[in-house]
């Protein structure tokens, strides 16, 4: 049976760490976040945070073989070998061909390459209200809200801004993400890979889109 090894590309607010849980609850894949990595190793201080911060804070890219060397490790990982999830990653055409020679080496290839597209003035709009728990959990005060306002939904751990979503921020992101990392649109659809899904519709209407868009792969497919 093949594996289920799924991209999961957009700028920044496009609604992918809450459509990565949603799937999370249907598939068993091995979750890599490598945004939740930085953020991770920013908080406890390794040599790896010493080094991502300066990037993250400006909202510029970590460079590429620091980010390629951090996944290499966790995608040949046990519980990665059975399909993943990609959040995040790739992000620049010299981080997708070190995936796809990654993936050769082990006789393996990517599924599929969701697209999730929204204007940059809606994106701005969510990321403002945007408020994430210690744990990794993404909600909006308006249109995703936790239970209780300010606390997370599962562990009741205090929820907060990210540092990098600060408008000034946000709007460098999104230059970023259009520069470097909206050409993998190209390169996945030259492969055959990419299915685009509308963003701007309600979190649920996206998870149903994905839902249908995997059901459709896996009747074409054997996994
Ligand atoms: P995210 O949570 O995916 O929006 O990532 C937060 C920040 O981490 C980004 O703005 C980058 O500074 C950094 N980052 C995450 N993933 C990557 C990547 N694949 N390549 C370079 N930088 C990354």
């Amino acid at each position: 049976m093949a594996e289920l090894n799924l991209i999961l590309l957009g700028p920044p607010g496009s609604g992918k760490g809450t459509q990565a849980e949603r799937i999370r609850e249907d598939e068993d894949l091995a979750y890599i976040a490598t945004g939740d990595m930085l953020r991770q190793a920013v908080a406890d201080g390794t040599p790896l945070g010493l080094q991502a911060k300066g990037f993250m804070d400006a909202g510029e890219l970590v460079p590429d073989d620091v980010i390629i060397g951090m996944i290499g490790d966790r995608l040949s990982s046990a519980d990665a070998r059975d399909g993943f999830l990609l959040d995040g990653f790739p992000r620049t055409i010299a981080q997708a061909e070190a995936l796809d020679a990654a993936l050769r080496e082990h006789g393996r290839d990517i599924t599929t390459v969701l697209l999730f597209d929204v204007a940059d003035e809606e994106i701005v709009r969510r990321i403002s209200g945007r408020r994430v728990s210690a744990s990794g959990r993404v909600y909006h005060v308006d249109f995703d809200p936790p239970k209780v306002e300010g606390v997370d939904d599962v562990d009741g751990t205090p929820l907060v801004q990210r540092d990098d979503d600060r408008p000034e921020t946000v709007l460098r992101r999104l230059s970023v993400y259009h520069e470097q990392t909206a050409p993998l649109v190209g390169y996945y659809e030259e492969r055959g890979l990419l299915q685009s899904i509308d963003a701007t519709v309600s979190p649920s209407q996206v998870a149903e889109h994905v839902r249908s868009t995997l059901a459709t792969l896996k009747r074409e497919s054997d996994f």
